[in-house]
């Protein structure tokens, strides 16, 4: 399954919750990215300003990554991929990618209009031991600044300042909005989700059971 949408539009948060339900793993490329970076290896420091200045990463780096995650052995399965494809050629890579594979597709766009999106991504702290996502606004931690799961002390993502949300929706709007058609005339499932209203466990839960009427058939084959 494919969680597609702008930055901010709830990938992360969905791929999350889905990955418990749905026992498939989360494939971000954002998270794989941002894991170089802190091991400051060569990709890492390759990708960092890239990343800061909230541009797009070359296609064959990430091409690469999500190629190696894709032939892991939790991958068989199934899997939430979130944050690719996000441009055109991207997407041409992980159709052969799938095609060579017998992985069939299923699109998840997540809709939610941009001022949402400043707001939420303004507010937006992370912990950086356990991944887990808050919102200042909707959903705060119980101790400001603290983890509930490991009492890790929260951080918010450096590319979540306002000038960089507003280039990271640029980027979006120019190279990652035109793949909705791109899928559509390419046969892939596309669906459209509301990604604003009610709390992210009943989004997780409409996805779901999309999911479930969707890709029975596909299973059965
Ligand atoms: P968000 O969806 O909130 O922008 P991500 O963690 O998915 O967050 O992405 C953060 C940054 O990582 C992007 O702004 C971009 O620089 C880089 N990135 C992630 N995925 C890709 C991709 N598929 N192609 C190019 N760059 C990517």
């Amino acid at each position: 399954m494919i969680l597609f949408g702008p930055p901010g539009s709830g990938k992360g948060t969905q791929a999350r919750l889905l990955k418990a339900r749905m026992n498939i793993p989360h494939i971000s490329t954002g998270d794989m990215l941002r894991y170089h970076i802190a091991q400051g290896d060569a990709l890492g420091q390759e990708v960092k300003a890239i990343m800061q200045a909230g541009v797009l990463v070359p296609d064959h780096l990430v091409d690469r990554l999500v190629e190696h995650r894709l032939d892991q052995p939790d991958a068989q399965d199934g899997f939430l991929l979130d944050g690719y494809p996000r441009t055109i050629p991207q997407a041409g890579a992980m159709i052969r990618l799938f095609q060579e594979r017998g992985i069939a597709p299923l699109v998840i766009h997540l809709k939610v209009d941009y001022n949402r999106i400043i707001n939420r991504l303004s507010g937006r702290r992370v912990c950086p031991g356990c991944g887990t996502l808050y919102s200042l606004g909707s959903n705060p931690p119980k101790i400001e600044g603290i983890c509930d799961n490991d009492g890790a002390r929260l951080v918010a993502r450096e590319d979540d300042s306002e000038p960089v949300i507003r280039r990271r929706l640029e980027e979006y709007d120019l190279q990652t909005k035109p793949l909705i058609e791109y899928f559509q005339r390419n046969g892939i499932p596309y669906y459209e989700m509301d990604g604003s209203s009610g709390t992210p466990e009943s989004i997780a839960k409409r996805i779901c059971g999309l999911a479930e009427l969707k890709l029975e058939p596909i299973r059965g084959r």
